[in-house]
């Protein structure tokens, strides 16, 4: 895999003729804003390509998407990188359960991933950048943390010494401890010092996949691969030296909520670690999706695949405007009603900007802008919309439905 500049086309944004105020956002570390005209980075952690892309991606992409258009229609830049977590546990078990080749479906996997965002009309990364290609940014990352007094051994493998920051863990260590041995972690390892410390580097076993590296023969842990892309990618840090000035060093690090810990807070203590500054801003979290009652996982096997919902013929702006009448904090249910309901809310719309005479656009505009500055209140956004449907229905005129059309497309993402 490589290192992909824009690695789909993105839609076109048109200006809006209202005033698109600071976006205010939510975080797990309070509420922060994106004033308008100002240069943001965003790093959002991409998908292990092994099952890619559930309603569950789509929803957290979607998401991050707003606030990049959001950013963009207020005379601002964002700086936006991916990663692909292709290397890791979960890719090369599915890999051997399919007697495939890992790279190959890690590569099929991304290029479907990349088709349904570019369906879904979500804008893509400057910098895409798969975790097999970082392998010296890694080594050179584990090189200073080393120097800074943040990595023992265990065997041949390399730990990072999580206890200068246990007063930053963002639930009590006893959950802590939970959901780590859950995600990936290790708490019960001989040799540790801390049940949380985290593996930097994996020395190679059996016949799996490494890297030749200062460090050894062998592979990287989870987190340190976010925690370089994001620092060479979005800072242009060579992890020698203090770059910047700026209070952090990116402004926002965005995931599904189950990132919370130990993947966000691991890659924040890791920047630290590295450089001696604090990594984001904010910490911006997406609820989950579920299918009729029932939580959306791998494990239960009921995951519902865009690429699925596409082959069966399921027009696109159905499928994200489905995913934006909830708040994307919040954990939300799919279902074939929601689907049925959504696509009949879309012919609606759409033969409401049909007509000769609309109800008037330009407050809708600005009220629709205004609910996604208040941390993306979609459902707020929606409504305003379904009001001034109702409004054209019933003979209202004296708006202009290429006004509206054009910014619900730009704001929301939303072609009718
Ligand atoms: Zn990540």
């Amino acid at each position: 895999m490589e290192i992909l500049n824009s690695p789909w086309p993105n839609p076109a944004l048109s200006s809006l003729d209202v005033p698109v105020p600071a976006l205010n956002l939510v975080s797990t570390s309070g509420e922060f804003a994106m004033e308008p005209g100002s240069i943001q980075r965003m790093y959002i952690c991409g998908i292990t390509p092994y099952d890619a892309t559930h309603l569950g991606h789509a929803a957290t992409y979607l998401t991050f998407d707003l606030i990049n258009r959001y950013q963009r229609l207020a005379g601002g830049e964002m700086k936006f990188v991916e990663n692909i977590t292709d290397i890791d546990e979960p890719l090369l078990e599915r890999a051997a359960r399919d007697s495939t080749d890992w790279q190959s479906l890690a590569q099929r996997e991304t290029d479907l991933f990349a088709a349904d965002m570019t369906a879904l009309r979500i804008f893509a990364p400057e910098w895409f950048v798969p975790a097999t290609q970082t392998m010296d940014l890694v080594a050179l990352a584990i090189t200073r943390m080393h120097e800074n007094g943040y990595v023992y051994k265990v065997d041949n493998d390399l730990y990072f010494r999580v206890s200068g920051f246990l007063d930053e863990l963002p639930y009590p260590l006893e959950e802590c401890l939970a959901i780590f041995a859950e995600r990936g972690g290790d708490p019960e390892r001989i040799g540790k010092e801390h049940p949380l410390d985290p593996v930097l580097w994996i020395a190679n076993r059996n016949d799996e996949p490494g890297w030749e590296s200062v460090h050894g023969f062998g592979r990287p842990g989870w987190h340190i691969e976010c925690a370089v892309i994001s620092l060479r990618y979005l800072v242009g840090e060579d992890f020698r030296a203090r770059v910047t000035e700026r209070a952090t060093l990116i402004d926002l690090q965005g995931g599904g909520r189950d990132l919370i810990f130990p993947h966000h807070y691991m890659s924040a203590v890791q920047v630290k670690a590295i450089t001696g500054q604090e990594f984001a801003r904010g910490y911006v979290h997406t609820g989950f999706i579920g299918l009729d009652g029932e939580k959306m996982s791998k494990s239960k096997g009921n995951l519902v695949f865009v690429s699925k919902l596409l082959e069966a013929g399921i027009d696109p702006v159905v499928i994200r405007f489905a995913l934006l009448t909830d708040h994307y904090s919040q954990d939300r249910m799919w279902s074939d009603e929601r689907l049925r309901v959504a696509t009949e809310e879309v012919v609606r719309i759409r033969a409401a900007l049909s007509r000769n005479e609309v109800a008037p656009t330009t407050q809708v505009v600005a009220t629709i802008v205004e609910a996604l500055g208040r941390n993306l209140d979609t459902p707020a956004a929606l409504q305003a919309l379904t009001d001034w449907v109702e409004a054209t229905e019933s003979g209202v005129t004296g708006g202009s439905s290429g006004e509206i059309a054009r910014a619900l497309d730009s704001a929301l993402g939303l072609a009718f």
